[in-house]
């Protein structure tokens, strides 16, 4: 097993997996939606909680979720995590639990989220108030109003916009709200929401940290006293992951450190090649000291991500033509997996917003958002210069 001491990679590797009966290295795919008992009295203990045991999978009490969980937990250094079907589902789950006080969300978010904040929280009678990074002033007044739940992506999609967690975490805390960041573009390899002074952490494990593009699960992380509360939504809304996709993003976790780093590498290098083309107006990456939240960057993340934004020389349709021509690129709207992926923010994550609403978050026709993959990094430079050429 894991333990808080150890490496990353070590905890990515052993946290959670314990030899089975014959001798498995790694937890089997219990299949089973319901699990015996030997008595009445032993039943009850797990259904009033005193003791940790498998019941019924939709509660997440099988053990491939459970044990999925504890990994999960080690990879944030929190004490307890709470896995699900997908990201969006982990925060539903956490607007539900812990946002009946208002929520406030603070820089751009996933458009699921926004849908969420702005449209179907506020119809359960939830208030919401929705900040751009350059309103961050206006937070005090709102928590002083009794706000109870800050939330943010760092870095944001598509602009990569930095938000200082451990300053914000300072203003949210004086006021005796909470701070949740999606931290799903960092990983956990990059950034430790936990240990700036996040109380609680969200991934969309469909991205980093299932790696491969081919399932979609989502994680929350934070003290057992915050996810209590959380689990119970997750129950009924029926939001707990498959055995099967626990066991795939198991397997995945394994390499995460690696993955990431690699990622990270490759697009510092991309990042640093473009931003002297001449047909890039900009390039929008955390790891360029010029990038406006590179100093923040640099001081709260121990890399700089796998994820970049390049602006043509352009509108949407000289960015499209770019898109086109890519070769290794996919043009397909995800991010975080081996294989490099290239979206117009435009035409996919910000395709329903009007054009006054793209401008206010700094979103133009000519950006094309990149998630670079594990591809020789040669071979991605050189599939940028020729779509670009
Ligand atoms: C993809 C994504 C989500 C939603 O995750 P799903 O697994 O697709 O539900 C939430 N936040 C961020 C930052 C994302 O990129």
């Amino acid at each position: 097993m894991g333990t808080k001491t150890q490496g990353l990679s070590t905890r990515c590797i052993h946290a959670g997996e314990g030899r089975d009966a014959h001798g498995s290295p790694h937890t089997p795919i219990y299949t089973t939606t319901t699990f015996a008992f030997p008595s009445t009295a032993a039943l009850l203990d797990v259904v009033e909680g005193r003791a940790a045991g498998s019941l019924y999978t939709r509660y997440g009490f099988n053990p491939t979720i459970q044990h999925l969980e504890v990994k999960l937990a080690a990879l944030e250094n929190a004490e307890a995590a709470l896995a699900f079907g997908s990201g969006i589902g982990a925060e539903s789950a956490l607007f539900l639990a812990h946002g009946q006080r208002g929520i406030i969300c603070l820089g751009d978010a996933y458009g699921g989220t926004m849908e969420l904040l702005a449209d179907q929280l506020p119809k359960l009678g939830i208030r919401t108030a929705l900040l751009l990074g350059r309103e961050t002033a206006r937070l005090d007044a709102l928590l002083a109003d009794g706000y109870g739940l800050v939330f943010l992506e760092t870095p944001t999609n598509p602009v990569l916009e930095i938000f200082d967690i451990a300053a914000i975490a300072q203003t949210v805390h004086a006021h005796g709200a909470l701070l949740a960041v999606d931290s799903t573009f960092a990983s956990p390899v990059n950034q430790q929401p936990l240990g700036l002074g996040a109380d609680l952490v969200v991934h969309s494990a469909t991205k980093y940290l299932g790696g491969h593009s081919d399932l979609t699960a989502g994680a929350l992380m934070g003290s057992k006293d915050l996810i209590a509360p959380v689990f119970g939504w997750r129950k009924n809304l029926g939001t707990a992951p498959a055995p099967e996709t626990c066991a795939l993003l198991a397997r995945s976790l394994r390499t995460l450190v690696v993955r990431v780093r690699q990622q990270n590498t490759s697009a510092q290098r991309i990042a640093e090649v473009l931003v002297r083309h001449p047909r890039i107006r900009r390039v929008l990456y955390p790891g360029l000291p010029d990038f406006p939240g590179h100093r923040v960057a640099a001081s709260q993340m121990s890399g700089f991500g796998g994820m970049l934004t390049i602006e043509v020389d352009g509108d949407a349709t000289a960015a499209a033509a770019v898109a086109d021509r890519l070769r290794l690129f996919a043009i397909a709207p995800s991010l975080g997996g081996v294989e490099s992926l290239a979206t117009q923010p435009v035409t996919t994550t910000h395709h329903g917003l009007s054009e006054d609403e793209r401008d206010r978050r700094g979103i133009t026709g000519g950006m094309i958002r990149l998630s670079v993959g594990l591809e020789d990094t040669d071979d991605l430079v050189a599939d940028l210069e020729q779509a670009l050429a």
